[in-house]
């Protein structure tokens, strides 16, 4: 996605080796107009699939899962919780996740009533760098019997093994990203092909 790509070559700041900071457009700063434009692609990439929810991660994904929920003529979104409540426990589906930018394992859980074995599900992420975000999500729905249509991430960084990571454990599983970087070389952000 070409306005995407742009907008992290202008605003993305490369951190260290392997992190691209997207705070002045995504992460703390949301550019709308880019982000109505992302729902919109994603709408594009699975049109031909049937979708019932929306299945993302607080709180990056948030935004992301809404504008595509929106353009996907207003399905619901859930959003996994990084924290589980202690009154909710047997009431939640839960997976344990490792966090790529914290370094720390965290769990996360969704309410059972609001997954379901009728339901058709696309799970969105932000990125996709070692796969443990996605991994999680997709346990937390095959958990609640739910069918996953796909998983879109809005930024992939294909030099990390997130796509491998997830295809090792879920082959089937459909991956589509917006925009895929190749590698950060020479503090220069460079792309795969579309
Ligand atoms: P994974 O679970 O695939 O290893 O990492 C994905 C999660 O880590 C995403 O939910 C995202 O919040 C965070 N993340 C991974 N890489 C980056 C990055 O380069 N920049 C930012 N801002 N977040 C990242």
């Amino acid at each position: 996605m070409e306005l995407l790509k742009r907008t992290i070559i202008e605003k993305g700041k490369i951190i260290g080796d392997d992190i691209v900071k997207v705070d002045a457009f995504i992460n703390h700063q949301i550019d709308t107009f880019l982000l109505d434009q992302i729902g919109k692609e994603i709408k594009r990439l699975f049109n031909d699939k049937k979708i019932t929810k929306i299945l993302t991660i607080e709180t990056s994904g948030i935004p992301f899962a809404c504008l595509a929920a929106i353009h996907l003529n207003y399905i619901p979104v859930v959003f996994a919780k990084k924290q589980k409540s202690a009154i909710l426990s047997d009431e939640c589906h839960t997976a344990n996740v490792f966090s790529f930018t914290k370094k720390q394992e965290y769990q996360i859980s969704v309410d059972k009533n609001y997954l379901s074995t009728s339901d058709q599900i696309l799970i969105i992420d932000d990125f996709l760098a070692n796969g443990e975000a996605a991994k999680g999500l997709i346990k937390v729905a095959n958990e609640a019997g739910a069918h996953i249509v796909g998983f879109c991430s809005i930024i992939e960084k294909s030099f990390q093994s997130g796509r491998q990571n997830i295809w090792s454990d879920y082959p089937n599983i459909e991956i589509k990203s917006l925009a895929s970087i190749k590698a950060i070389d020479n503090n220069q952000i460079l792309f795969n092909e579309d």
